[in-house]
């Protein structure tokens, strides 16, 4: 700890109390694992209580030039967890903001603090009896709704680009400042919660995937409960598939029949999220031989997803006649959560769990896939940081094309057999014109020169697709400056940014900032 340093935990501990400066040995060890190898300096943790509390933490971290890194729930599971991208002095942990502050049943949204999770937002919704349901992904439920939105996090159901359906934030800026996006900054602004953009320059991208301010509230929108939602699953036996497949999706979602995302998944992916690693099948070796892989997916190389939302049975019966024609042809199997099908490859508790994602029901232990590689079973309680799971994420998004998802998937596949990974393969479809991969790299960071093997096999995926023209939508905090220089001045306004609204560099430095390759 510096002497400026030292000041500030001095002056934090004198704003909120020992209690909420956390600085015990076991605790800040903690809070510096992720799921792959990192060595970030930190100091302590600390915990403002209000809105008030987060201005004052950042006029101290500005006087002293002491870095903070902003954190919601910090279950940020494959991009780096609490870790920071560069050395912090403190975590500015936001977990006790946490009241749902506005619940509007008519208009369909609510207003949350960064403390909510997932869990708390789908069990008050239940209580109020509300008729609609929040956007819930496939991560933690014990994750917060506002870091997902700020991580551009990519959800289940019409609402899945979750960013896009999120406005009006209250943000402290470096200097204490606090600011409103759209229309908040105007008194009595009756639109504020349900128009995203006010009069001039829109600002709430500058707080997605940056380090401009701490975001202490914002809106998200709901989507109401359906009385025919349904879900249908598709098998594919070959991978010839994708393509077509790809392309008959794009087509239902241009046209309007498919609102919400659909996850197509390879048999790796599927298997992952049931159980962990066949090491008696496999004879102990990695990575898995196909020949296991044949016998474990019983005749489904890859499959898929996705929901309607109809308000009445004959638009059901359109949807889905509609769904059946176009992707009928293209697929092996094709069965609708509300139409039990013994015949289907597709067991009819996986239907349930996807359908419930897609209707607003997070998963209780989606994590367990991050203990895919770990020789020992998982535990109750879930926590890839501690139990040195390996789980780097990495997301490129491509046109929602099927010659671009053939080609993208080719290389993915390649290189994470070449660097001894299973091909753990996803395509995240969540809006109309791209598809964002999501390859995950799951390892044990207990097996020795796994952590480097897999950094390698990250940075090789990065860029061998950045040479064919794929990039990352979102990135883990060891690739912030990974990315290739950019062929314009993007980077030199971005510093400029950067150097006037946090002089001191304060701010989470080196988030999705791009630094290293500044002009
Ligand atoms: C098996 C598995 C499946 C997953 N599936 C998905 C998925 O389907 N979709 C998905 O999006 N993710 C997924 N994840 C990744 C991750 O767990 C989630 O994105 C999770 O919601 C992020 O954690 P959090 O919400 O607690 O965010 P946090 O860790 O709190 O926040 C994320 C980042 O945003 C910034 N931030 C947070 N709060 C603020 C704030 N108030 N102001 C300014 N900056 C802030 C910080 O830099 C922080 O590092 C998955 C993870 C696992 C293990």
């Amino acid at each position: 700890v510096t002497r400026d340093a030292g000041m500030a935990l001095e002056a934090f501990a004198r704003l909120l109390g020992d209690e909420h400066v956390v600085r015990d040995a076991a605790s800040v060890t903690a809070a510096r694992q992720t799921t792959y190898a990192t060595n970030r300096a930190l100091d302590a943790i600390v915990r403002p209580g209000t809105v008030e509390d987060v201005r004052a933490c950042l006029r101290i971290a500005t006087e002293h030039g002491a870095a903070v890194f902003p954190i919601s729930r910090g279950r940020n599971w494959g991009y780096g967890s609490r870790v920071p991208p560069r050395d912090c002095v403190v975590i500015l942990d936001l977990g006790r903001l946490d009241r749902i502050v506005a619940h509007d049943e008519d208009l369909a949204y609510v207003t949350v603090e960064p403390g909510v999770t997932f869990a708390q937002l789908v069990a008050y919704l239940r209580e109020k009896k509300s008729r609609l349901f929040a956007a819930v992904t496939g991560g933690p439920p014990q994750s917060s709704v506002v870091g997902n939105v700020l991580e551009r996090g990519v959800g289940k159901g019409p609402y899945a680009d979750r960013f896009q359906f999120s406005c009006g934030y209250e943000v402290a800026l470096p200097n204490g400042d606090l600011v409103h996006t759209g229309y908040g900054r105007y008194a009595n602004a009756h639109a504020t919660p349900v128009a995203r953009f006010g009069p001039g320059p829109i600002l709430d991208g500058l707080f997605a995937q940056a380090n401009l301010g701490v975001v202490t509230k914002m809106t998200i929108w709901l989507t109401p409960i359906a009385a025919h939602a349904a879900t249908f699953f598709f098998a594919m036996k070959t991978q010839d598939r994708l393509g077509p497949v790809v392309d008959a999706l794009r087509t239902l979602r241009l046209e309007g029949t498919l609102r919400s995302s659909s996850l197509i998944a390879n048999d790796v992916r599927r298997m992952a999220f049931v159980r962990q690693y066949p090491w008696e099948e496999a004879g102990g070796v990695t990575p898995i031989p196909l020949a296991v892989r044949e016998e474990l997916r019983r005749g489904v190389a890859w499959s898929g997803d996705g929901s309607i939302y109809p308000p009445t049975i004959e638009h059901a019966r359109a949807d889905k006649a509609r769904i059946r024609g176009v992707l009928g042809p293209v697929v092996d199997a094709l069965t609708w959560s509300d139409e039990p099908d013994p015949s289907s490859p597709i067991p009819p508790e996986v239907l349930a769990i996807v359908h419930g994602l897609a209707t607003g029901q997070p998963v209780e232990r989606t994590a367990a896939t991050a203990y895919w590689r770990k020789r020992g079973p998982v535990p109750d309680d879930l926590d890839p940081d501690r139990d040195r799971c390996g789980f780097i994420s990495f997301s490129p998004a491509i046109p929602f094309e099927g010659s671009h998802a053939r080609r993208s998937i080719a290389l993915l596949d390649t290189c994470m057999v070449e660097y001894g990974f299973d091909p753990n393969l996803g395509l995240n479809c969540a809006s109309d014109r791209a598809i964002d991969l999501t390859p995950m790299l799951l390892f044990d960071r207990d097996v020795p020169g796994e952590d480097e093997r897999a950094m390698a096999c990250h940075d090789a995926m990065l860029e061998r697709l950045a040479a064919s023209g794929y990039y990352p939508y979102r990135l883990c905090t060891e690739a912030m400056d990974k990315l290739p220089a950019a062929d314009d001045d993007t980077l030199r306004l971005m510093a400029t940014l950067k150097r006037a609204i946090d002089p001191r560099d304060i701010l989470a430095p080196g988030r999705y900032d791009f630094r290293s390759r500044w002009p």
